[in-house]
């Protein structure tokens, strides 16, 4: 598929649920957001459909997000059906991690090709507070399940809104074991606007004074836009994810699905097409794949984030919108 940009697009993140059993402060309210309502989301056939149609116009990876993807039932079979497709060359998941350890053994028979966990500090205190909920040991029990795979490609993503202690230790990760851990930099979109904002040129200053040279890595690890480096010593990579301080929307290969149906080109716009809507209507697959063609051909240049009254914006949680 090819946007009104000129853009190759050729990787769904597909938003599975809105609910999260975290409520992480850049993401969430405390009290949560009001679910969305059972029947609006999409059931797991009809994303199944749409993956097909967009597999045969070319999409290639397919990323499970949510909320929280793994508090849905019957994922692993949602995953099973999206790797059988034919185009489609690796589906990959982004968790929390809670559930981890009891769920990883289904995903991996399943076919899941990559695990990101997200995961923003080590100290269990922090953890809470940032997450507010006490459920690091959870998470740190799913990340050591990973070790029982070798295969499956692992990545920690991390905000990084604790202290320098914090954002060292999770970068230590990588140290030990073939896990890539990247540096996301927080984007003022829902309940993160105004938070503080630590960029990639003070990540890596950081992580220099403390390690040493930091080696730009020339070799493509994933799908996204992230960038890596080398440490001297580290098993695994330091990637930065930086929407703001190193905008990487000429690149942009991705559509966005949310799991109440609306297929839509950037994750800070509230445009898109409602595919949901459509298949409860009856649309058939022709209409469907020009409801597909019409989104992706308006998928915006690029994000507008840190430009004041630029209009348009999805006002939805990232919890709703799928990071
Ligand atoms: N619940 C899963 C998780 O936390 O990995 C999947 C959904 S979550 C919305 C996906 C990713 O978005 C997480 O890595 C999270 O840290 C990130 N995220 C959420 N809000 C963000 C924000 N305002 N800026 C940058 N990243 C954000
Ligand atoms: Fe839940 Fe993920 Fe949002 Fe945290 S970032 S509240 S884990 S959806």
């Amino acid at each position: 598929m090819i946007d009104g940009q000129n853009r190759v697009i050729d990787y769904l993140r597909v938003s599975v649920t809105d609910r999260c059993n975290l409520r992480c402060i850049y993401c969430m309210p405390e009290q949560g957001v009001e679910s969305l309502p059972h029947d609006s989301i999409l059931r797991y056939d009809e994303i199944l459909r749409i993956c097909r149609l967009m597999a045969g116009q070319g999409l290639r990876k397919v990323k499970i997000t949510g909320g929280e993807p793994l508090v849905r039932r019957g994922i692993a079979d949602l995953i099973r059906g999206i790797r059988g497709i034919a185009g489609i060359e690796s589906v990959t998941l982004t968790t929390n991690g809670v559930l981890l350890a009891a769920k990883l053994d289904e995903l991996v028979a399943a076919g899941i090709d990559s695990i990101t966990v997200s995961l923003d500090t080590l100290d269990r205190q922090h953890y809470a507070t940032l997450t507010r909920r006490d459920e690091l040991p959870a998470v740190l029990a799913g990340l050591a399940r990973l070790d029982d795979f070798p295969q499956l490609q692992r990545k920690i993503n991390c905000v990084p809104l604790g202290d320098e202690t914090d954002i060292l230790a999770i970068a230590a990760l990588a140290k030990e074991k073939p896990i890539h851990v990247r540096f996301i930099e927080v984007m003022p979109v829902g309940f993160a606007r105004g938070l503080p904002f630590r960029s990639e040129a003070e990540l890596r200053q950081l992580l220099e004074a403390r390690w040493g040279g930091l080696v730009p890595c020339s070799e493509r690890l994933g799908n996204g836009p992230a960038r890596y480096v080398s440490l001297p010593g580290f098993c695994g990579k330091i990637g930065f994810i930086s929407a703001i301080s190193h905008r990487f929307c000429a690149s942009c290969n991705r559509m966005r699905l949310t799991a109440d149906g609306l297929l839509k080109g950037c994750l800070q716009y509230a445009g898109g097409i409602n595919l949901k809507q459509m298949m409860v209507a009856g649309c058939d697959d022709a209409a469907l794949l020009e409801a597909i063609r019409t989104a992706v051909a308006a998928k915006p240049a690029g994000h507008h984030f840190g430009e004041a009254d630029a209009g348009g914006e999805d006002p939805r949680a990232m919890s709703q919108i799928g990071g």
